[in-house]
């Protein structure tokens, strides 16, 4: 029997937590497989994907810049993935055909699921800081699990606009100048922009209006507490991190390709640390 592959591809894939992530799993569960960075060039992209199978892999993870490139190679693209315009999966089918699928949204829903049990997605408006390629799995994933309204801002506010003509009437535009208004009433709140992260430009919305009964979280997770997270928190808020997205997200990935499903842990948690 060969031995089944799984790999992330990207350009650069050097700071990927998924070997570490998918790693762990393969040793704790005893498959014998692998899971391997794959640095690939935009040039190259369609014909290292179409060989990827023929060399034993049986899928593999998209990361930046490729997760919307994938779309138009794969055969079939799940209705989530197509919604959301990208794709952070592929399974290599045996029949052949290249299968795209979004598990972002998953990750985000079952992350708070987990960390904030008494999260009521449907209880008010979620806030959402942000307009990017993460936004766009998020705001497909609080629309499917019933949230009533969603309130987004963005730095450049014409992406946000396009979420609203793509994703309807439950989203409500409002001014980047203005996020912090967004919170007034809010019971679910997330960071999807890069604000925060190590390296990157602080988050500095004003969030004097966040409610202590908000759900509060970040899919920044280097640092795992950002200052927005840390405020939250202060605030009487739950506050949940988004290594746990991370975590999340990899679980029908895994599941599909090696066919047994994962569980995510504390020690899941702490090899994808480092610790
Ligand atoms: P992206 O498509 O590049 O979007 C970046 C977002 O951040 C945009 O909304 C952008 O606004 C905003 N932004 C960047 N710099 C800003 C600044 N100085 N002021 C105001 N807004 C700024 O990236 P992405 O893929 O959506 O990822 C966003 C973050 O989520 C990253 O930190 C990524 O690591 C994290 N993420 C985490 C997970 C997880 O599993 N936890 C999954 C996916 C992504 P503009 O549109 O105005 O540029």
């Amino acid at each position: 029997m060969s031995i089944p592959l799984a790999g992330v591809i990207g350009a650069p894939v050097g700071h990927s937590r998924s070997p570490a992530l998918h790693g762990h799993w393969l040793r704790t569960l005893g498959i014998r497989g692998y899971y391997v960075p794959l640095e690939i060039a935009q040039a190259d992209l369609e014909q290292t994907i179409r060989a990827l199978p023929k060399m034993g892999f049986v899928g593999v993870n998209v990361t930046i810049p490729h997760k919307e490139k994938v779309l138009a190679i794969a055969d079939l693209v799940t209705d989530r993935a197509a919604l959301i315009g990208a794709a952070n999966t592929l399974i290599f089918r045996k029949d052949g055909k290249i299968h795209a699928d979004n598990t972002d949204g998953y990750g985000f829903i079952e992350n708070l699921k987990a960390n904030a049990p008494g999260w009521q997605p449907k209880a008010g408006p979620a806030a959402v800081f942000g307009a990017g390629g993460a936004a766009r799995a998020v705001v497909a994933s609080l629309i499917e699990v019933g949230v009533p309204e969603i309130r987004l801002a963005n730095r450049t506010k014409t992406r946000a606009e396009v979420l609203h003509e793509e994703f309807g009437g439950k989203i409500h535009v409002y001014d980047w100048v203005q996020a912090g208004n967004m919170l007034d009433g809010a019971t679910t709140v997330v960071n999807t922009t890069s604000l925060g992260m190590e390296g990157k430009a602080e988050f500095r919305v004003p969030l004097d209006a966040l409610s202590p009964k908000a759900v509060v979280t970040d899919l920044v997770y280097t640092p795992l507490e950002t200052p927005f997270l840390a405020f939250a928190r202060q605030n009487g808020c739950v506050a949940v991190d988004g290594l746990g997205m991370l975590l999340h997200q990899a679980v029908p990935a895994f599941e599909r390709w090696f066919g047994i499903r994962p569980e995510v842990d504390e020690s899941l948690r702490r090899a994808v640390l480092g610790y």
